[in-house]
C-alpha cells in the first residue's frame, strides 16, 4: 500500500454512474445496475462477487465476510513436500501428505475484510484453510449489498504461504528448512466469495468452518454491526 492519496471520480464502467465510496474498503457497487468493481493499479475493473448463502432456517442474524479463495496446485506441493523427506520426520510428513491427498481441490482462504490486526487475517485464514469446508456458491448479484472488501487480490496472494503455514503442526511451523522449500502455487486468480457468520453476542460464528472467532479481531463500519441481511 502506498501512501499517496489520489482523489479519482470513481464512475461505473457500464452506466457511468457515480459510484459510492465507502472508507477503506476497494470495492464497490454501482446503485443503478448492481454491478460489482474494484480498484486496481490500473483504475476500476470489473468483478464477480460469489457468495455462500446462509441456511434459510436459521433465525440468527448472518453477517457475509469477503474472503479471497485461492485454489492451489496440490500436485506441486505434495511434490515439494516429498523434496523434504531429510528435513522432516516421516509421521509428520505423512500426516501432512496424508492432508492434501484427502482434497482433491485444495484452497487457501485469506480474509478480505479489515481485519483488526494480522494476528486475526492469519487466525481466521487458518482456521478455514484448515478445514476446507464444501460449501455452495451463487453470484452475488442483488443489490443494495456492497462487499466489505479491504485487501487487493494482490495481497491475498502474498499472504497464502503465510496462512498455509499457520494451518501446520508447530513441529512442522518450526523446521525453517522445510518451509523453505515450500511455496504455493496458484492454479487460478483469488476468487472473492462472501461466507456466512451469526452473530451470537460477541462472538461470529462460522457458517461453513463450524467455529467460533470474537466479533472484535473483524473491523467493520459501525452500521454493519447492527445490520442484519
Ligand atoms: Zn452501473
Amino acid at each position: 500500500m502506498s501512501g499517496e492519496f489520489i482523489v479519482r471520480h470513481l464512475r461505473c464502467g457500464h452506466c457511468g454512474t457515480e459510484l459510492p465510496v465507502m472508507g477503506r474498503y476497494i470495492t464497490f457497487q454501482c446503485e443503478t445496475c448492481f454491478r460489482y468493481w474494484i480498484i486496481t493499479g490500473s483504475g476500476l475493473e470489473p468483478l464477480q462477487v460469489f457468495r455462500s448463502p446462509a441456511p434459510g432456517d436459521s433465525e440468527t442474524e448472518t453477517l457475509l465476510l469477503p474472503f479471497w479463495i485461492i485454489p492451489i496446485d496440490s500436485h506441486l506441493l505434495r511434490h515439494g513436500i516429498s523434496q523434504a523427506r531429510e528435513v522432516l520426520p516421516g509421521s509428520e510428513l505423512n500426516y501432512l501428505l496424508d492432508r492434501i491427498e484427502s482434497h482433491d481441490r485444495y484452497s487457501i482462504f485469506v480474509p478480505a475484510f479489515q481485519a483488526t490486526n494480522t494476528f486475526a487475517y492469519l487466525k481466521i485464514g487458518k482456521l478455514l484453510t484448515r478445514k476446507q469446508p464444501p460449501f455452495r456458491l451463487v453470484r452475488a448479484e442483488d443489490p443494495g449489498r456492497p462487499v466489505m472488501c479491504a485487501l487487493h487480490p494482490e495481497e491475498a496472494v502474498q499472504l497464502m504461504d503465510f496462512i498455509f503455514i499457520a494451518t501446520l503442526p508447530e513441529s512442522i511451523q518450526e523446521s525453517g528448512d522445510f518451509l523453505k522449500d515450500v511455496h504455493l502455487n496458484a492454479t487460478s486468480p483469488p476468487r472473492l466469495v462472501e461466507l456466512p457468520f451469526e452473530i451470537r453476542g460477541s462472538a461470529l460464528y462460522s457458517v461453513v468452518g463450524g467455529f467460533e472467532i470474537s466479533s472484535r479481531l473483524v473491523e467493520l463500519p459501525h452500521a454493519e454491526k447492527n445490520r442484519s441481511y
